[in-house]
């Protein structure tokens, strides 16, 4: 299915003076382009309809609104690049679609199109393409879903809102990535099997909340969760996948099921491999991992997402003891492949699996 988008331009965008000054260090998630994208779902109007391009704005919603008491979210993360060319370049925009619909079969939500999720993206990077940072920046695109039907039923909503904002980042690390420090939760989890631990819905983040202010309370950057059975093997942190690295040049990293399938280390894998390096998807204890940084045998860690890339794990903290990776420096993998997606990212290099949608 297609739509048409209506596209209303803003009125009073902000000036030219104030974008620039906004751009100039615009660190994360706090300044937004003029314009959004809006697809409304109502199952009695037979589904989606009116698809929009306006000024971004507040949103109306009945106190009673469903989202506000059960829920029912979801969003998504991806960014666009601005090439030397001039052009801009979005990153598997396509799994992003699909992500999004298999989140919102999960919340029991209506399923949004991947088309016209791709489109809606597309519609506010070329309206708001004077946003696009320069550099090492990037626009961060926040797809999202949000349940609307005035009810306090528990029951799924039969009214969405589909929204599309826009944020200039910049450089995730200034001065290249520093490694990160991570604190083992031992008493929270993130998600249990058969829960939502594999899709993006708000309330995995709301309840990683807790043991984040954990971690660093602790001193560290970021949280890493365990499996949720046993509360041994080693799942993802709190926003990002993570990925180990050993002496005979092979990697493992958390298997799917109860992680966030991120396309980053969808992609991760897809150049290890091309690069000829043994991929393991399987599980791996705390124990382990801290016997093998001991030993030597385990040579680099390191997590990664569409916020910073890639990010070496330095150090690790828990309850039961800390321990470093390769004394806590950045190594030669996380920064070989940290490179090579950066330079598919921004077009300055070909693109073996066709993964970039020029815009
Ligand atoms: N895990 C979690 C919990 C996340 O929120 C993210 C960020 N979307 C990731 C992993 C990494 O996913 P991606 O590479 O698709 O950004």
């Amino acid at each position: 299915m297609s739509m048409k988008f209506d596209i209303q331009p803003a009125s009073n965008p902000t000036s030219e003076k104030e974008r620039v000054a906004k751009l100039v260090d615009p660190g994360f998630g706090r300044v937004f382009t003029d314009h959004m994208a809006i697809v409304r779902y109502n199952q009695a109007k037979g589904g989606w309809y009116e698809a929009k391009i306006e000024a971004r704005a507040n949103f109306q919603l009945d106190p009673a609104g469903a989202v506000l008491h059960y829920a029912q979210e979801i969003f998504e993360g991806l960014k666009a690049y601005k090439r030397d060319d001039g052009g801009v370049n979005l990153f598997r925009p396509d799994a992003n679609a699909r992500r999004f619909k298999d989140s919102a079969d999960r919340m029991a939500m209506a399923q949004l199109p991947e088309d016209v999720f791709i489109e809606a993206v597309e519609q506010v990077v070329r309206i708001d393409r004077a946003w696009m940072p320069g550099g090492e920046g990037s626009l961060y695109l926040r797809p999202f879903m949000i349940a609307s039907e005035t009810f306090l039923g528990v029951k799924p909503s039969s009214e969405y809102i589909f929204a599309v904002i826009a944020s200039p980042v910049g450089s995730y690390f200034k001065g290249g990535p520093a490694p990160v420090s991570i604190w083992v939760s031992e008493n929270y989890t993130r998600a249990a099997v058969g829960g939502t631990g594999a899709v993006k819905c708000g309330g995995n983040y709301a309840a990683s909340l807790r043991a984040q202010a954990e971690a660093i309370q602790h001193g560290c950057d970021q949280v890493v969760f365990l499996d949720a059975i046993e509360r041994r093997y080693v799942e993802e942190l709190g926003g990002m996948n993570v990925f180990f690295v050993f002496d005979d040049g092979s990697l493992s990293t958390p298997p799917l099921g109860t992680i966030l399938p991120g396309i980053t280390r969808d992609s991760i894998i897809a150049l290890a491999k091309d690069a000829g390096k043994t991929v393991r998807e399987e599980p791996y204890s705390l124990d382990q991992w801290r016997k093998d940084a001991a030993s030597g045998k385990l040579k680099e860690a390191f997590a990664c997402g569409t916020a910073a890339v890639i990010s070496p794990i330095g150090k690790v903290r828990s309850v039961s003891g800390d321990f470093e990776i390769s004394g806590g420096a950045a190594g030669p993998v996380a920064m070989g492949l940290r490179k090579q997606l950066v330079d598919i990212q921004y077009g300055r290099t070909n693109d073996p699996h066709n993964w970039i949608k020029k815009v």
